[in-house]
């Protein structure tokens, strides 16, 4: 098929083109730009004018070019090969361009968004005479060694099975014949899907169970839902991108869609070389088996990264389909919002906030409102999610700059990342006093179902993580001989609360992930710790003995238990607790 020409250019402005003759475009339409076919997108109409932004360089393109129409929306290409593949912002292949070309992506390629020519193992689930309906699923391809793809009955189609195939084929092949009230309809193990529409579902449930991330800030203290939404907020350093990973290896999440729009990364190499070799501590595997990156590096044109979250979002979307519990990250949506504001310049709409069109925050809820856990299309009723998660990384970490205060608005999980606790070196530095989670209430019934009384644990631990921040001013003021014991036993359980409980090591093998039982026992023998405390103080007992027991060193040293000796090590600790008190309490005579 030979796209149509039909308009001319008048104005070029960097990434964005102006065009008349275009009363025949829609909005989001995709042009191909002057004879080089660069890919550009109709964002504006007004007339016979069309603002597009064009996802490539566009240098040497000018006024009295031609453009033509492709007749289609922006979309992306869903089926077997999503698994393990690099895409850029628009999803062309960027792991297959890089091979052939290196840096430099090559004006107007447009390669197949999956490969061609790779065969699949296609298993038939349906059969002849089934009647089958949207999201009904066919048969399933291995596609790779830890991920089952589902090929499902696309939107728009029901009827009747007439054949499934079996055996071994190309995405593009037909798979199955399935007869509709408006003919014989001929399915391929592709789907397309305009990027900028979510895909739909049969209804959206409340979250009720929490995502573990193995994370002991994160779980006990700011959980986030299957199906919810966080955003990290923190300046350069303080760990945004470290979190994202440790969330990519052990969130409870089948599937990752990984959007980097880099900070440093400048160079393809960087993106190849970062995130691909992260292993998936869940299979032994490389992450990238369950993994889809899209990649946006700092020399690629704006264009590619605002739409990167959108292909992102669809490519998660069709895994949920699929019954996947997905996680999506995105580092850091403060490059996109960049990007945002460079096209809204261009465009000569009128500026909001620090430049941000009056739309950032819309756009930002258009992605963050396609997480969710639904009740999928398909008459298995199968439940899917995605949970969203997208760094912010505000200029200079004040969080009351327009991105993070638009994210603030739209996501229920908010862990602020403080440049000072980065620079103590307490990682991660996730800051307890202005974090916050707002599914505390929906995700109570189920940490308490198995590690009873797991709230009330929490509650305390907050209040007296604010103890300590009242305290600490009060001891900035006057010193800390204007506080009594029993305060300053308050500031010691704090201190052990920081060091031995929230400090996590992203890198040491045991203390990179803790489940929530060893997160339940490790917070509960500080409490214990500081309950049987606060009794010997009331009869007396030495002060600066109860805080220099050698059980606190236990205490201490329990982060790197391994799981397996959990449940021993607690005993163990109960038990010199409960030693060391009745001797400091009898005056040693026991
Ligand atoms: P950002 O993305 O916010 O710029 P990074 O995630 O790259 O910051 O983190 C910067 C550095 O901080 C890392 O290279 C690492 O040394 C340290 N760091 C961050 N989080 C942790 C963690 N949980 N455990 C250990 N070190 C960490
Ligand atoms: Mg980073």
């Amino acid at each position: 098929m030979k796209d149509k020409i039909i308009g001319i250019i008048t104005k070029v402005s960097g990434p964005l083109i102006v065009a008349k003759n275009m009363q025949d475009v829609q909005m989001y339409d995709v042009v191909k730009v002057s004879e080089k076919g660069l890919i550009g997108e109709v964002i504006e109409l007004r007339g016979d004018r069309a603002s597009i932004q064009v996802y490539e360089e566009t240098a040497g393109i000018g006024p009295g070019e031609p453009v033509y129409s492709t007749g289609e929306a922006l979309s992306v290409e869903l089926g077997p090969g999503l698994m393990e593949s690099i895409f850029d912002g628009i999803q062309r292949p960027l792991a297959v361009i890089y091979e052939s070309s290196g840096d430099r992506i090559p004006l107007g390629i447009d390669l197949p968004r999956l490969d061609r020519e790779k065969k699949w193992e296609f298993k038939p689930v349906a059969k002849a005479g089934d009647k089958v309906e949207a999201g009904d699923v066919l048969g399933t391809v291995q596609e790779t060694s830890v991920v089952e793809h589902k090929i499902m009955v696309p939107y728009g189609v029901k009827g009747e099975v007439l054949e499934v195939k079996s055996g071994s084929f190309k995405v593009s092949d037909v798979v199955a014949k399935i007869k509709t009230e408006a003919g014989i309809k001929e399915l391929t193990m592709i789907q397309k899907w305009p990027v900028r529409r979510g895909r739909p579902y049969k209804n959206k449930l409340a979250p009720e169970d929490p995502m573990i991330t193995g994370q002991r800030v994160i779980d006990t203290l700011f959980p986030i839902a299957i199906g919810g939404t966080a955003a990290i907020p923190g300046p350069f350093g303080s760990g945004k991108t470290v979190v994202q990973h440790q969330l990519a290896k052990w969130a409870d999440a089948d599937i990752i869609v990984y959007i980097g729009c880099g900070e440093r990364g400048n160079e393809m190499t960087d993106v190849l070389n970062e995130f691909p070799n992260l292993q998936d501590p869940k299979t032994g595997e490389v992450l990238m088996k369950r993994t889809v990156l899209i990649a946006n590096t700092s020399n690629m044109p704006v264009a590619a990264r605002e739409a990167s979250i959108y292909t992102g979002i669809t490519i998660a979307e069709y895994y949920r389909d699929m019954g996947y519990r997905v996680a999506i990250m995105a580092d850091s949506t403060s490059r996109w919002a960049e990007a945002l504001r460079e096209m809204s310049g261009r465009l000569e709409e009128m500026p909001g906030e620090e430049g941000y069109p009056a739309y950032l925050a819309s756009r930002l809820a258009e992605f963050y409102e396609r997480a969710g856990i639904v009740n999928c299309l398909g008459s298995d009723g199968r439940l899917g999610a995605i949970s969203a998660i997208g760094a912010v990384s505000p200029p200079g970490g004040d969080t009351s700059e327009p991105v993070s205060q638009a994210t603030l608005r739209i996501v229920k999980v908010f862990w602020s990342l403080s440049s000072s606790l980065a620079y103590a070196r307490h990682f991660p530095a996730i800051d307890w006093l202005r974090s916050y989670s707002l599914y505390e209430d929906d995700l109570r019934d189920s940490f308490n179902k198995n590690h009873s009384p797991w709230s009330n644990q929490v509650i305390e631990t907050k209040q007296i993580l604010q103890e300590e921040a009242e305290l600490d001013e009060i001891v900035r003021l006057v010193g800390i001989d204007s506080l009594d014991f029993k305060d300053r036993l308050t500031l010691e359980c704090a201190r052990s609360i920081r060091e031995d409980f929230l400090h996590q090591n992203a890198f040491h093998e045991v203390d990179t992930y803790t489940s929530l039982g060893k997160q339940y026992y490790m917070l509960k023998v500080i409490l214990d710790w500081y309950h049987k405390a606060q009794d010997a103080l009331k009869e007396n007992a030495s002060f600066s003995e109860m805080t220099t027991l050698p059980v606190l060193e236990k205490i201490g040293r329990f982060k790197y238990v391994k799981e397996e000796d959990v449940q021993k090590t607690y005993e163990e600790i109960q038990k010199d607790l409960n030693n060391e008190f009745n001797k400091l309490t009898k005056g040693g005579d026991f």
